[in-house]
This record gives C-alpha cells, structure tokens and sequence, in this order.
C-alpha cells in the first residue's frame, strides 16, 4: 500500500523535532523528568548520605537518572509520534479502501481454508447475485462454480493457502445465483489474518470482453455465409487429420466439391438468390454426414469434406452418393425452382498423397476428372489422371502459342439446297495445323479452349477470317452467300464476345448482318443468363441469323425455341445416321421438322450421307442439307471452285437419283 506523505485535510501534521508542538512536548517531558528528578531526590535526601560515600557519587548518581529520563521522555516522544502516523495510515487506507470498494467494478473476496467467502464486497455480491452478508458468510464456491471448475478451484486454493502458489491469475466460467453463466477474471494471493492463512483476490466479469473474443474467433474460422468451417478452419483439420492418420495408423478420405453451373444460377437468378442456394445446399450436405465428418467451405461454390476412419472406399462411395444425389433435389428459392448438381474429386491419405500439399492437388485433379465425366459424378483420384493432366497442359501451351502464331485454317462445309442440290452457304469449322501432331479436330482443343479461355481470341479470329472470305465470294461468286460460324457457350459468357464489335466489323466490311449465321447449341439458350440474351438480340437486331446447332442432343425445352430469337434448327447427326423408311428416328426427324415449321423456322439436317437419307428428309420438307452426301469440309479455294461450277450450270431441281 504506497504511503501518502502528505497528510489528510482532516488529520493533524505529524509532530516534528523542531516544530512547535515537538518543543512543547518536549518541555513536557522534561518537566516530568524534572518531577520525577525531584521525587527522587526528596527520596534519597530524605535520610542521610550512606557512610563513606562521596558526595560527587551521589550528585553523579542523580544526573545519571536525569539523562535516563531524559532518553526515556524522548522515546516515549518518538513512539507516541509513531503511534499516531500509523492512526493515520490505517484510517488513510480504510477511506481509500471503502472509497475503491464502494465504487469499484471488482469484486473482492477472502476465502478460507474450507474454500468458503468469508468477505464480500457489494461488487462481488451484485456479480454473483448473492446478497453480501450470505456470501460473506461461509459461503461455499462450489455453489458459484461448476463442478469441474470447482474442482481445479479447491486444487488451486490449497496450493495458495500451504504457500506453494503465492499469487496468481485465472479465467473461469461462473454460475450466477439465478443460474445465468458468466465468465469470470480472478487474481488471488495469500495473505496471513488472525494468523491464518487467507486468501484475498479480485473478481472481474469479463463476460463481455469473451463474448467479443469468441465473436472474432467465430468470425476467423468460419464462413459468415453458411457457417461451415472456411478454409484455414479446414487447413488446420487437414493437418491434424494427417497427423493422427500417421500416428494411428487409419486413413481417411478427403473430398473436393464443386456446384455444376452455380455461375448461371447466381447470373440468372441474382446473387441473393445465389447465397441462399449456397445455404441450402450447405445444410444438405451436412445432413449427409456423420458426427465425425468434417465438412468446410473454401469459398465461392467450393466444399470439402473429411471423412476419417472410413470403414472401405465403398463407405465413402456411399456418402459421395447421398452427397449427389441429395444436392440434385429441386430447391425453392424465392418461389422460383432451381436444379442444381455437384461435382465430387476423392482422394485418401496417404495413398494419394502423404502430405496435404499432394493430397489437396489430387483431389483437385479427381474433381476436374469428374466434371469432365459430365458432371454430377464422383470420381476417386488415379496415377492416369496426373498423365491425363500433365498431356492436357501440355496441349494448353500448344495452343496458347497457336494463338499467338495463328495455326490456324478454315475449312468450309457446303450447306445445300435440299430440292434444287444448290449450295447457298457454308458452315465454317476450325482446323488447328499443329507443327508435330497435324490436322487437329475442333473436338480436341475447342473443350480446352474454353476451358482457358482462349476461345474469346480464336472465336473473334474465326469471325474475321469468315467475313472476309464471305466478301470475296460475294463478291466474286455468290452475292447471296451466307457462312455459319460456330459460337461456343463460353464466348457467350463474361467478357466473351462483344456483339457491338462484330457488327461494327460487318459494316466496316459493306457486309449485311444477313450475311451471316451464327451457330449456338442448346447448352447456350438452357444457360442464358441477361448476358446471352442481349448478345442474341443484338444480333437480330443487325440482321445476323441465329441457327441451333445439334439439336436434338441437348436437354433444352421447346418453350426455349419461342423464348429466344432463332431461325434455323440444325438436326443433329445423330438422327439422321441411322435414317431409314423403318427406323424411330424417322417419326423424330418427322416431328422435329414439323415443329420446326410450325415455329416458323428453317430446318437444316447435318450429317446426311446417303441419297436415302436425303430422300427422307426432303420428303419430310426439310429445307436445307449439309453432310458428306455433299460435299465433305471443303478449303475456302475448293469451296470457291464449287460455288464457280455452280454459278456456270443452269438452276435446276435435284432430280431424284442424284
Ligand atoms: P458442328 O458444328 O455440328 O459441325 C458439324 C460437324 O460434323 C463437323 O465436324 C463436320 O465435319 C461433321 N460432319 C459434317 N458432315 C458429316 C457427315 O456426313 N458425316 C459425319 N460423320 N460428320 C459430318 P468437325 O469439323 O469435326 O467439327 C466438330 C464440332 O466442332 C462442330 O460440330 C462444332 O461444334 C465444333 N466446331 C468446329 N469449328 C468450330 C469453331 O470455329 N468454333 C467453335 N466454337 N466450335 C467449332
Ligand atoms: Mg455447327
Ligand atoms: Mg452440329
């Protein structure tokens, strides 16, 4: 307890040696002395000096006794001086004490050897919801702490009252008397009372401040949207996973999740709309799983799941398929319907990877394996997908530099006529001249191109060197000519084409937006977010056709073909391979050219092969054929040597046999 040195308004200045009141003192004492002096003397002068004794002995004897009284006034002085500033200190350190426990917001306490209070202050009394003289009053601890608590309490309080603890500082979770928990902050020492060894401590209530630190933990380790677990959450399980894996000896599963087409959904449905899926589909995932299961969101429409102690790969089958089969139910958002799937990667430690580094990027690769298997699978990670993967980067850098090196050609396949044979216009289809491996497909790079992104750059490369070839046929040999061109999904979303520049270009060029068709498949209308159908309008809007390639083959619906603004409707191959006077695909290829009519547009069959086939289909009213039947893809010479022949003979209907 510091000690003040200035002394309270209402105490009185300490007696000093020099002061006034010290002098007075003093005189005072020596005035006793003086009395006292005298006392004796009239007692020892009362008889005669004793025989023989010297005078001087007897007036040496009686200055002694003046100087012993002397030092004794002054002691009594000093002690009484004492006496009085520890008066004061006390009642110094009561008014502090009663001004700090009157207002404080600490509870103090003393507890005894039978870990009972034996002092409250109004403070402690108000924390805990006790009345003070009750608490004061032996009241046991186990009554304001739970039973576990208690127990390390008693433990804690027996070392400081044997002195093996002298001072120390806890945090513990408290029971308030109405049974409200709070959390409380203790500092406690020992102290010696009465002899006894006590303990004397403070108590905060730091409910608050826990509150706020669980609030930020809570923020820290998991996601505000769906309240899983979020990555480093996850980060952290997987490295204690892989830890007890190794020291137990068991493995387990870890599994990537992807949503199939979350994109479109937040595109055409809004981003709210979005979060709530995102939600819903969170507490789907979590009905799926057992106690032991960790499941975490990394973020966007990213999952993982870690199964541990799996009783066989078949168990973890059997989850990724609950998992699948429980986010492909419908969901109602906003009174809208939406479907949605998910893509699972598998992987298990330590086969697939011994560290978490290895095993988070082969899980990775299983996930994209499935998503190339079309979606809605699981897929378990294999040595063949890293081949697979390492080959498909390797096309990646291929391509990028095709791009940059243009490799690449057009090749154009005659669109005829179907009752006068005349070719009327051309689709164009992209031929990648690789410098080792040759002629590469469309089908072998244009996924990947997507997938990359560079679709963008090769779709506008595509659409310029089709112009500009269009404007010489028309110009030279077919001023009705009209080229297709192929427009994957991709460059129909973000930053892909830009409707507004294509057209510019056509203009730029003298050519009319009739000119031109562009080919979309049925994955465009069914993902057709605001973007798609914009670009779509744009494109009517200049004249430019639209027809729907390969249908047939994808899942869109009718209501799709009035909705968006197409022309020509493109039987697939598929159907009209295997057409003959028996086969189903007749009444398909039948009822499809009919509906087609009936919707007002025009209907091209692709694939045809043979005269049989295009007999079929001409007396089913198809308008225009496309295949091998006539012409096979053509190069932009031989494709201008045709339309050359064509304008040379005479303009005359098919016959039959031809
Ligand atoms: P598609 O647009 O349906 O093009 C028709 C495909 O069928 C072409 O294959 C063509 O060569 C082939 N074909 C035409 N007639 C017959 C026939 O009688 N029998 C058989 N068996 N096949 C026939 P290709 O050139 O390999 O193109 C395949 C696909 O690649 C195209 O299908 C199109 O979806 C895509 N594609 C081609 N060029 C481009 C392009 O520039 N951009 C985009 N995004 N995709 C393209
Ligand atoms: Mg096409
Ligand atoms: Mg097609």
């Amino acid at each position: 307890m510091p000690r003040s040195s200035t002394a309270s308004p209402g105490s009185r200045p300490a007696a000093h040696p020099g002061s006034a009141a010290g002098c007075l003192g003093t005189i005072l004492l020596l005035a006793v002395g003086a009395l006292g002096n005298g006392l004796l003397l009239s007692g020892l002068t009362a008889g005669p000096a004793p025989a023989g004794q010297p005078a001087w002995l007897a007036g040496a004897g009686l200055l002694m006794l003046d100087v012993l009284l002397l030092v004794l006034a002054l002691r009594l002085r000093r002690t009484r001086a004492q006496s009085e500033a520890a008066q004061r200190d006390l009642s110094r350190t009561r008014a502090m004490f009663d001004g700090l426990n009157g207002n404080t917001v600490i509870g103090i306490y003393m507890v005894d050897e039978a870990v009972s209070f034996t002092y409250a202050n109004p403070q402690l009394a108000r924390m805990l919801g006790y009345d003070r003289d009750v608490l004061a009053d032996h009241f046991p601890l186990d009554r304001v702490f739970p039973p576990d608590t208690y127990r390390q309490i008693r433990v804690r309080a027996g070392q400081r009252i044997s002195g093996e603890v002298s001072r120390a500082r806890y945090e513990y979770p408290a029971l308030r008397s109405d049974g409200a928990p709070i959390d409380v902050e203790i500092y406690a020492s020992q102290i010696i009372l009465d002899g006894r060894p006590t303990i004397i401590g403070m108590m905060l209530d730091i409910s608050e401040r826990k509150r706020a630190e669980a609030a930020v933990w809570h923020q820290a380790h998991f996601d505000a949207l769906t309240q899983l677990p979020n990555r480093p959450s996850f980060q952290d399980r997987l490295q204690s996973g892989i830890e007890a894996s190794r020291r137990n000896g068991q493995p387990f599963a870890l599994v990537f999740l992807d949503l199939d087409q979350f994109k479109e959904v937040n595109d055409t449905h809004g981003h709210d709309t979005g979060d709530e899926l995102l939600q819903q589909v969170a507490r789907r995932l979590q009905s799926c799983l057992r106690d032991t299961d960790h499941l975490a969101r990394l973020g966007g429409d990213e999952f993982t799941l870690i199964l541990s102690d799996p009783a066989d790969e078949d168990a973890v089958n059997r989850i990724c398929q609950r998992v699948l089969q429980s986010v492909a139910q419908p969901y109602s958002l906003n009174g809208q319907a939406v479907q949605i799937s998910v893509s699972a990667g598998v992987t298990y430690f330590p086969r697939d990877g011994t560290d978490a580094g290895s095993l988070l990027k082969h899980a990775d690769l299983a996930l994209y394996a499935a998503k190339g298997l079309g979606r809605n699978q699981a897929c378990a990670f294999s040595v063949s997908m890293q081949r697979d993967v390492q080959e498909r980067r390797e096309l990646l850098n291929d391509l990028q530099a095709a791009v940059r090196e243009n490799q690449f050609q057009l090749m154009y396949q005659p669109v005829v006529d179907m009752r006068t044979g005349r070719t009327l216009k051309a689709e164009a289809l992209l031929r990648w001249r690789h410098p080792v491996r040759g002629t590469v497909g469309p089908m072998d790079f244009i996924p990947l191109a997507e997938d990359s992104g560079l679709i963008v750059p090769l779709g506008d490369w595509v659409f310029r060197t089709a112009c500009r070839q269009l404007l010489q046929w028309r110009r030279d040999l077919h001023a009705d000519f009209v080229v297709s061109i192929n427009v994957s999904p991709a460059q129909f979303r973000d930053s892909g084409l830009d409707p507004a520049t294509w057209i510019a270009e056509l203009e730029a060029l003298g050519l009319p937006g009739e000119a031109l068709t562009v080919e979309i498949t049925e994955q465009v209308l069914m993902e057709a977010g605001q973007g798609a159908n914009a670009s779509l309008l744009r494109f009517r809007d200049a004249g430019i056709q639209v027809a729907l390639d390969d249908f047939g083959t994808g899942y869109s619906s009718l209501a799709y073909l009035q909705r968006f603004h197409v022309d020509f409707l493109k039987i697939d191959q598929c159907f009209v391979g295997t057409l003959n006077p028996e086969s189903s695909d007749r009444i398909l290829c039948q009822a499809m050219i009919a509906m087609a009519h009936q919707l007002g547009l025009k209907v091209i069959a692709e694939g045809i092969e043979t005269d049989e086939q295009h007999r079929i289909l001409e007396a089913m009213g198809c308008d225009y054929g496309q295949g091998y039947r006539y012409a096979r893809p053509l190069t932009a010479d031989e494709l201008g040597a045709r339309l050359r022949r064509e304008s040379l003979t005479p303009r005359l209907p098919t016959p039959p046999w031809c």
